[in-house]
């Protein structure tokens, strides 16, 4: 494992999605489309064997950008390059292998299972699919798989109707696994779990990491969950990645002042470890009306004048490892 390298590279991602309106509505009132910039040029790498974690409110953009690399979502624009190739310029076969690869374990395990399969029907599609016709060889792998997220055999013939959330969870996470992927996206896979649960989910998912070499795109809206999985953190605003560090220095000096914003909400038994709460003005804009300028300045405490409202920073390197998106910043 090298942690340095890394196994995604993402360059100037984009995607959007057309909102069409009717012909009548376009004819009589004289109006376009909408475009909905749900992920607007994003740069990101993610390096092998590490969890990044990425961050923001619901609507960033943050599950658009996990489906965006996985090509579940086909971009608009940009690169996704894993170990160097572009995913985006392959055929169809291959496009099927690097599939088998990077796999993805949803929010909410029950929608992501099929009610009417068994366990052992939904672990078998993945089989299946990667050349296992034997069904000696297919039982033994489901059972393989199922002892190793924490479930017994006699669960194989259950429906998931059958199972708690956490349960159901680890089914999902025995699908992933059957492929045998080198990378994961995580997309918000403790946020609908009781607090006790979660922990359970959390431990499995790094105790797989490190026997597996997996690499994690680790998605939620918490910042408590995040920080003990993550390695580094990617923080999202709009569609746009506006700061990127290593876990313990964008914990302890956030450079962007969302981040500040962000962390400054999270609740602290400590009182002498307490920050002072930002509040933000107003709400996270629309991604159809994305604010000229800094996307962040509407609600920006520290924005300064016309530079914040007229030019988009850039992301750029201010510290070893550290990289935000604000003009305050900028060497
Ligand atoms: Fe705030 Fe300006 Fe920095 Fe944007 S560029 S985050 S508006 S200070």
């Amino acid at each position: 494992m090298n942690a340095q390298q890394p196994l995604i590279e993402i360059n100037a991602l984009k995607k959007y999605f057309i909102i069409r309106r009717s012909l009548i509505t376009r004819l009589l009132a004289s109006r376009k489309n909408l475009l909905v910039r749900a992920v607007d040029g994003v740069d990101l790498a993610i390096r092998e064997g590490e969890t990044l974690g990425l961050v923001g409110e619901s609507g960033c953009g943050k599950s658009t950008l996990g489906r965006s690399i996985l090509n579940i979502f086909p971009p608009t624009e940009g690169e996704v390059l894993y170990r160097r190739e572009n995913i985006l310029k392959y055929n169809p076969s291959k496009l099927l292998q690097f599939r088998e690869k990077a796999q993805i374990i949803f929010q909410n395990p029950y929608s992501s299972l099929n009610p009417r399969k068994t366990v052992r029907d939904i672990i078998a599609v993945p089989l299946l699919q990667k050349g296992i016709n034997n069904p000696v060889q297919r039982e033994e792998r489901i059972m393989e798989l199922l002892n190793r997220v924490g479930l017994s055999e006699y669960h194989i013939n259950n429906y998931p109707h059958q199972f708690s959330g956490g349960q159901r969870q680890r089914i999902g996470i025995a699908r992933a696994l059957a492929m045998k992927p080198s990378f994961i996206v995580c997309d918000e896979p403790v946020s609908a779990l009781d607090v006790s649960v979660q922990a359970q989910i959390i431990n499995l998912l790094e105790d797989l990491q490190q026997e597996f070499n997996l690499t994690y795109l680790f998605i939620t809206h918490d910042l408590s969950v995040i920080y003990y999985v993550s390695n580094r953190i990617a923080v999202m605003y709009l569609g746009k990645i506006v700061e990127v560090a290593a876990t313990k220095a964008l914990f302890e000096s956030p450079l962007h002042p969302y981040t500040r914003a962000l962390l400054s909400a999270i609740p602290v038994v400590d009182r002498t470890a307490r920050r002072k709460r930002i509040i933000l003005e107003g709400n996270v804009p629309s991604p159809i009306n994305v604010p000229p300028g800094c996307p962040f300045h509407p609600r920006c405490p520290e924005r300064k004048g016309d530079l914040c409202r007229s030019v988009i920073p850039e992301l750029r390197q201010v510290r070893s490892d550290h990289l935000v998106m604000c003009h305050l910043n900028s060497a």
